[in-house]
């Protein structure tokens, strides 16, 4: 089977990960409380509050757009996610980018039921397609409290099982880490076996501006996790997996290697 081409790139967030991006959707039903898509509608207009971002609704521009050949690398989504309530609108976009000959990263908090539909769909694109599952906790209150209404983490690692079991390169993002180097550590065991490509690991960023601090309990999250990942323990994360051979790691800890 023909691997995606994968390769390192030099940029930020999803730029490290693919040459162009793709979305069909504005608003995201997750509604993950370190958001940088909602944080970045909020700067450009397009929600008027955070509490409109949970209140999705199709991007009707780009569903008219005709699919057509990128070059690289095509990351879908970024600014949304696939969930039960709208797979009857992502997946058949994600065909249409497939069908027009493109290389995707599909990325996702991956609801079960979703990816065994994509698997049994798009079975017939295997060689253009990587699927990459963000699970940043095994814990399922972390990831409760963090991101709402995504699916647990167990779940999640069923649909990285399930992808994995049916013959697709598979790969995870740990970008946001939501805790600290134990927990992280015990993320990456969990989810390795079932990795063809790579575990992506990464810190929280511009966890001041994009977490509602106005939240006491956010609040004293964001205090918890500065500590948890701070400069020292993320170097020592480093430590303890740089010689893993899936691990790569997200700017936020490459940047403090010097
Ligand atoms: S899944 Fe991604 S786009 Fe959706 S709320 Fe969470 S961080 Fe934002």
């Amino acid at each position: 089977m023909k691997s995606i081409t994968t390769k390192v790139r030099n940029g930020f967030g999803t730029g490290e990960w693919a040459d162009t991006n793709r979305n069909c959707r504005i608003g995201c039903s997750n509604d993950c409380a370190y958001c940088y898509a909602r944080a970045n509608a909020l700067k450009d207009g397009i929600i008027a509050n955070r509490a409109a971002w949970p209140i999705e609704k199709a991007d009707d521009v780009a569903i008219a757009k005709r699919h057509f050949k990128l070059n690289g690398l095509v990351m879908f989504p970024t600014r949304h996610d696939t969930t039960p309530a709208n797979i009857q609108y992502n997946l058949p976009y994600l065909t249409g980018l497939l069908a027009a000959g493109n290389e995707v990263l599909f990325v996702s908090k991956a609801n079960l039921s979703c990816i065994q539909e994509i698997c049994r769909q798009l079975v017939n694109f295997k060689s253009q397609l990587l699927i990459r599952v963000t699970i940043g906790s095994m814990h399922p209150l972390l990831c409760k409290f963090w991101e709402r209404n995504a699916p647990s983490p167990q779940e999640r690692l069923q649909a990285l099982q399930h992808a994995h079991e049916q013959g697709f390169e598979t790969s995870v993002s740990m970008e946001p880490m939501l805790h600290g180097v134990e927990d992280a550590v015990e993320t990456f065991r969990a989810v390795e076996p079932f990795v063809t490509e790579k575990v992506w690991i990464g810190a929280m960023n511009s966890i001041d501006t994009r977490v509602d601090k106005s939240n006491p309990n956010f609040n004293k999250a964001v205090a918890d996790l500065k500590k948890l990942q701070s400069h020292s323990e993320l170097l020592r994360l480093h430590g303890i997996l740089k010689d893993e051979p899936k691990v790569s790691w997200k700017e936020s800890i490459t940047k403090l290697l010097g």
